[in-house]
This record gives structure tokens, sequence and C-alpha cells, in this order.
């Protein structure tokens, strides 16, 4: 796609970002594909990008939403999906976000602590109105990924502990405008080892136990998202394999009658289809290593910086032989760098270097650190 589009590419005033939309929509059928094969619900997690186009062709193919902020249900709403499918998680949600959750009559709080549920409850009350919630379940399960990505430990902020589920039952049976539907999970992100799913369909398993023993029926339960994509091959791995992430469920998951199975993902739904182009400032000789200084840094592109990650680094325009440098970007941090001894053709200024996989978790957090400029997006 990126080569075949040389030339628009060049036209565009760097860094920017540009949009593959015929991948983004074959992902988003072959996902809705597989998912319907068990009649499962998927919401998209909107923090992965929330760009107008993009959640256009999500809408069109037929998901609901997970937002973890009120303007995130603001901007799902606003771009035309039903409040009836968005799920709103997060351990901090504000009272403003509350409540304008509750006007909109969203499908399903995921409430992570019970002082949060008594505070939903009170707002509830004050509207005349039931929450419907989940109860976000911190299943003790190790998601294997990045520790900043891992969510689902005890040592983590998020979700209720399962010693603290006994206390929370008796807190619902007095919070009359709040009305439990199910129970949620979310344990993590960029998650490629599918044993990690199975370790969690077993622990939803022995929480129904207990739930079911203790004469509670719950409608819905939702499982989150966190699968991950193949950074280092974006071509041949291009789309996840949905088929047997969502087959692995249908496995493992034991299902109550009538029960409702949802799901979260936002990653392996976009993350492919972006990429960040940038272009060669200038090459600096080292002693050890070579650095190529480019036009686009942490402030468009976070994920190297914060969770040490890897993104495939091409240079679009040189075709000479292969030389080492250390990718980097212009802000003032040495944490600024996309990536050391990377192979590239010999590089000059004034080159395109694309960094490939940034559709999720890229755009949506750009910052203007530095007072830099915010890049534009492109869409093929
Ligand atoms: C971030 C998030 C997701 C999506 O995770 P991906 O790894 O992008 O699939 C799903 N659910 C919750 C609650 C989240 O916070």
């Amino acid at each position: 796609m990126l080569k075949e589009n040389l030339q628009e590419l060049h036209q565009q005033t760097t860094p920017f970002y540009v949009y593959d939309m015929n991948l983004l929509r074959q992902t988003l059928q072959t996902a809705k594909k597989e998912a319907d094969k068990y009649d499962y619900h998927v919401h998209y997690a909107f923090k992965a990008n929330v760009n107008a186009p993009i959640l256009s062709e999500v809408l069109k193919n037929g998901f609901g939403a997970d937002c973890v902020s009120g303007n995130e249900i603001k901007a799902a709403i606003e771009n035309g999906f039903s409040p009836e499918d968005v799920v709103f998680a997060g351990v901090g949600k504000s009272d403003a976000e509350i409540n304008f959750a509750l006007d909109q009559n969203i499908f399903c709080f995921n409430c992570e602590s019970s002082h949060e549920l008594e505070i939903l409850n009170e707002l509830a009350e004050k509207k005349n109105k039931t929450a419907r919630i989940a109860l976000r379940i911190n299943p003790n399960v190790n998601a294997n990924t990045h520790k900043y990505i891992t969510t689902g430990l005890e040592e983590n902020k998020f979700g209720i502990n399962s010693w603290e589920i006994d206390n929370v039952l008796e807190l619902l049976q007095t919070l009359k405008h709040i009305e439990l539907i199910g129970i949620h999970f979310h344990i993590g992100s960029q998650i490629t080892d599918l044993t990690v799913f199975k370790n969690l369909c077993t622990r939803v398993n022995e929480f129904q136990e207990w739930f079911t023993s203790h004469n509670i029926k719950l409608q819905h339960l939702n499982v989150g998202g966190g699968l991950g994509v193949d950074y280092y091959h974006p071509e041949e791995n291009a789309i996840p394999d949905f088929a047997a992430y969502f087959g692995l469920f249908n496995q493992f998951l034991e299902l109550r009658p009538g029960q409702q199975v949802h799901f979260e993902l936002g990653r392996s739904l976009v993350a492919q289809s972006g990429t960040l182009i940038s272009k060669v400032l200038y090459i600096k000789k080292g002693i050890t290593t070579n650095f190529a200084i480019l036009d686009a840094g942490m402030t468009e592109l976070i994920r190297p910086a914060l969770y040490q990650s890897y993104h495939k680094i091409e240079n679009l325009t040189s075709d000479k032989a292969a030389v080492k440098y250390d990718v980097v970007g212009p802000i003032c941090e040495s944490s600024d760098c996309f990536g050391k001894a990377v192979e590239l053709p010999e590089t000059n200024r004034g080159d395109l270097v694309a960094l490939r996989t940034a559709g999720a978790y890229g755009e949506v957090m750009a910052s203007n650190y530095n007072l830099r400029e915010k890049a534009k997006a492109l869409y093929i």
C-alpha cells in the first residue's frame, strides 16, 4: 500500500499518519464474521483510535463501543453508535462522566470498586434511574505482556479482587438504583499467547460457578479485549487470527442458557491499518552507531518510549545497501528513540521513513510537548 502510493505520500507535510482503509475494512469484516459464528458481541475499544473515518467503518461493520471516558461516550454517540451498544469502563469515572452516561442510558457500566458502586447508586438515585452494571473482576491472570499493559493481576489498580466479591454482593443488595447484569474482565493488551485467554476462560468459569452457587444469574459475560498483533511482520500477518481467538472462547468458556458474551477489541482491529510517515532530517555519524534523525518523535508515536515497544521501520525512498542506524526523533528526551541498530538501506536527508503498525495507540496518544504541531491523518 505504501510503495504504490509513494507519490501521494511525498506530497504531504511530514510527519503524518496514513491509514489503509481497505485493510481496515478487511480486518473489521473478518473479525465480525468470526464473532458472528458464535453470536458474540464485539465492542470496539475507542481509546485505540477515535478518528471519525475509522469510527465510521467500525460502526458500519456492526460493532458496539467500549469507552473509558465521558468524552469517548460522547464521541460514540456523535458518530452514530447507539447508547444501547456502549459499555463504560475505567477505575476513575468522574461524577460528570457518570451523570452523562446515565443521561444517555448506556448499556452497561463496568464497575471497578465498591466505592464506585456506592457513588453510582447515589447519582442514579438523584436522577431516579437504575444503572445496569457489570462487576469488573480482577481474575489474577498473567497476560505475559509488557508490565505497563498488564491489567489483570492483583497488584494492578483495575477491577475488584476475588476476596472482595462477598462484600460487594452484600453491598449490592442495599443499592436500589443498581442492577447487576454481568461480570467483566480485561487482563491486558498486546496478548499474543492464546493460552493466556484459555487461562482467562478457566477463571471466568470458576467465577460463574461461584455466582451460580449464590443463586445469582448473570445475563452477560464480558471478557474484554487484548488480542495482540504482529509488530514484526505487518505485511505477512496483516490480519490477526480472529478465527483462533473467538474459537478458543467458544471451546473453553462455559455458558449458561441465554447468556450473551461480549468482547472489547481495540488494537487488533486498527493497529495494522495505520502507519506514521516521517522524513529524515539529518544523519549524524557516531563512533559505534549512526543516527538517523526523523521529523517524527514520541509526540506522534509514544509507544517505544512508554512501553519499549517495537515498530517496524522502513525507508520508503532508498534501496541502497544496508547500514545500521539508531532511528531517533527530534524531541528533547533520550527515550525519544524508535529503534536501536536498525538495518536500513543507506539513508539520506529527505528520505521517507515508515513506522508501521501505528494505527492503535498512536495518534490518540499524540501530544504537543515541545509545542509540536498536531500531525494530520491521510486515508487511502
Ligand atoms: C484498553 C481496553 C480494551 C482494549 O484493549 P486492546 O488491547 O486494544 O484490545 C478493552 N477493554 C478495556 C476495559 C480497556 O481498558
